[in-house]
């Protein structure tokens, strides 16, 4: 399948936000009013529209993948939504790739990353600064880590920046994984948004470490919040010429309607990548594995 944009694609970050995630959401706390105040002003949308009973995600997704070619999307899957996920899977062969929410505080956190490997998911999301205190490189997270290395997981984080208004920055420095990636080196992790504000740190660790990625998923709009100025192209360049084409997933971080799937995070990306070609920096198979090859290889699809 050829994309849009004239090369084949696979989103490796995107959500699964359900009817049910919705009313999760409203059970905890959250308001529509203050949710839509805080992506007013900090993102691209200009409306929501909240999923209800009638809501078909999954279709809804496969019709915007298919309009824009792109073969396949990378989801981060909540407890909530996880049962209508399954269904999605068996539905559509192949068009996503299921990533389970996990929090390692719960004690059984590593059977739930077992059960999700045996459910078809490839990968487990962890969001450090909606824990309570926990970090990242903390002893309840290594058992998730065994369960992850054993049934051949790949661990999603968001560090960095969020549009959560509850979230505790303090766990928000993607440097906390170097210590567990250094102690599960056959295990990959993937610092989404490419760190999200701690851009030196994840390129930091493309010195000091061989496992830990980044996803280029979203607006990058945290390069607005550097006291420099720093664009799509040199982000681009500077993961690449540290840690090389193989350490960058292309992702869109597409969750809400009606924005759909993000046709122009990936027009932007691929215009920066074929920026930097031009420039001698990368070629085409360096673009083939960032928007295609890479995450193909690592979620063994
Ligand atoms: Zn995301």
């Amino acid at each position: 399948m050829i994309s849009k944009a004239g090369i084949m694609v696979i989103d490796a970050h995107a959500h699964y936000f359900t009817a049910n995630t919705m009313k999760n959401w409203l059970t905890r706390g959250r308001t529509v009013k203050s949710f839509t105040s805080r992506t007013a002003s900090r993102t691209d949308m200009t409306s929501i529209e909240l999923p209800d009973e009638n809501w078909d995600t999954a279709q809804k997704w496969v019709d915007e993948l298919d309009r824009y070619g792109i073969e396949t999307m990378g989801v981060m899957v909540g407890v909530e939504a996880y049962d209508e996920f399954l269904e999605t899977m068996k539905r559509f062969p192949g068009r996503f790739i299921g990533y389970a929410n996990i929090n390692p505080a719960q004690p059984d956190a590593a059977d739930k990353v077992k059960q999700a490997a045996k459910d078809g998911f490839k990968g487990i999301k962890l969001y450090p600064s909606s824990w309570k205190g926990l970090k990242v490189y903390d002893e309840p997270c290594y058992p998730v880590y065994d369960a992850c290395l054993a049934n051949d997981m790949l661990v999603f984080l968001h560090f960095g920046i969020t549009i959560g208004g509850q979230a505790d920055l303090r766990n928000g420095n993607p440097i906390d994984i170097q210590v567990p990636s250094r102690d599960y080196p056959d295990l990959n992790f993937i610092i989404a948004h490419f760190g999200a504000g701690w851009f030196r740190e994840v390129l930091m660790m493309q010195y000091q470490t061989d496992n830990v990625y980044g996803d280029s998923s979203g607006s990058n709009s945290w390069m607005k919040y550097l006291p420099y100025d720093i664009d799509l192209k040199q982000i681009f360049r500077k993961m690449i010429t540290t840690g090389g084409s193989h350490k960058v997933l292309f992702g869109t971080d597409s969750t809400f309607f009606p924005r759909g799937w993000r046709i122009n995070i990936l027009e932007a990306q691929v215009q920066a990548c074929n920026e930097l070609k031009a420039d001698g920096v990368i070629n085409d198979e360096d673009i083939y594995k960032i928007f295609y090859g890479n995450i193909k290889e690592m979620a063994h699809l």
